[in-house]
């Protein structure tokens, strides 16, 4: 009688949870070894002005080296990282190696003296007093100059304390970095908050990209990004293109930058190096 339901559902419940818990407790160990053996890279996806399709810089990416699983993609960790106060260990990882990595580029190859870095900051940055010093020595450390770093932040990133949040960003916007709402279109109070932060550039979230040919709505929506873009001053960039009908709809829009599979994946920094000396061609349509 009972049985079945005392005995049955219940443990496959119960071992289920306990996989889900034994599976989390693992990823966290490991995660906390992977920092400190240093089993992450970073990826580089090149970003291009749509108009005149030259580069103008790249956006670091994270991944992890696992020792057993291979090459894994920040969803598979980043949000137990964000939970357990790791993620920005990681992020200040990722910007001082991708500042050094870039600075490299920049003085190897001249063409590369006017563009950019992006690197994504994660809602840590904004709890607390010192992401100022430590982007500033950063960039030191890899002589780099501040107008070559932007920093990609997200709506819902800046909301857990958005007037220290707009302080730090008018800190960081004063030395010449640029700042990039990221995502844009998916948090929750885009439009009340965007005129207030000293933002240089929108992008557009990939998932209004992906349906903007097949959705009218998510035309709509990119073309009120555009018109308020132009009248905040601000930049366009849009992520996530992957078919060359997206690239002509919208440069006639007028978007500036743009990336995505199309005109090249994330690659790791070897591979970015081939390219930009000329041994690899194929990272977007057309070379520069
Ligand atoms: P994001 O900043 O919006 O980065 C764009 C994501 O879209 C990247 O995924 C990129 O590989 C992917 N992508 C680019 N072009 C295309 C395309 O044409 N089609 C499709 N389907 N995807 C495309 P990735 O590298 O897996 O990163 C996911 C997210 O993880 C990033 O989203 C960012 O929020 C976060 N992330 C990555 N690196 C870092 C980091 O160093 N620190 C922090 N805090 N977050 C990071
Ligand atoms: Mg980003
Ligand atoms: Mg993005
Ligand atoms: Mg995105």
């Amino acid at each position: 009688r009972a049985k079945e339901t005392s005995q049955g559902a219940p443990l496959l419940f119960d071992s289920s949870m306990r996989d889900a818990a034994l599976h989390r407790m693992k990823l966290e160990n490991e995660l906390q070894r992977a920092l400190e053996q240093q089993q992450f890279e970073v990826h580089y996806q090149p970003v291009w002005r749509l108009k005149t399709e030259q580069l103008v810089g790249f956006e670091a990416l994270v991944r992890w080296r696992h020792p057993e699983r291979g090459l894994l993609y920040p969803a598979e960790f980043i949000e137990l990282m964000q939970e357990t106060h790791q993620l920005h260990s990681l992020d200040r990882w990722v910007l001082g190696h991708a500042c050094q990595q870039f600075n490299h580029w920049q003085k190897k190859y001249p063409r590369l003296q006017r563009t950019g870095l992006s690197v994504n900051l994660s809602a840590d940055w904004f709890d607390r007093s010192d992401a100022l010093d430590i982007i500033m020595q950063a960039l030191k450390a890899a002589q780099l100059p501040p107008q070559s770093l932007l920093l990609e932040i997200t709506e819902r990133s800046l909301l857990h304390n958005l007037d220290q949040a707009t302080e730090i960003l008018n800190q960081l916007r004063r030395t010449g970095i640029r700042l990039m709402m990221d995502d844009f279109g998916t948090g929750y109070s885009s439009l009340s908050h965007l005129h207030r932060l000293p933002l240089d550039v929108v992008k557009i979230d990939r998932s209004f990209i992906s349906r903007m040919e097949s959705d009218p709505r998510a035309e709509a929506v990119i073309e009120a990004i555009f018109s308020l873009g132009r009248s905040l001053g601000l930049k366009v960039n849009a992520e996530g293109i992957d078919s060359p009908k997206q690239i002509e709809k919208l440069r006639t829009m007028g978007c500036h930058y743009g990336q995505g599979f199309l005109l090249g994946h994330p690659l790791p920094a070897e591979q970015v190096s081939d390219f930009l000396a000329g041994k690899q061609p194929h990272i977007s349509p057309k070379s520069s």
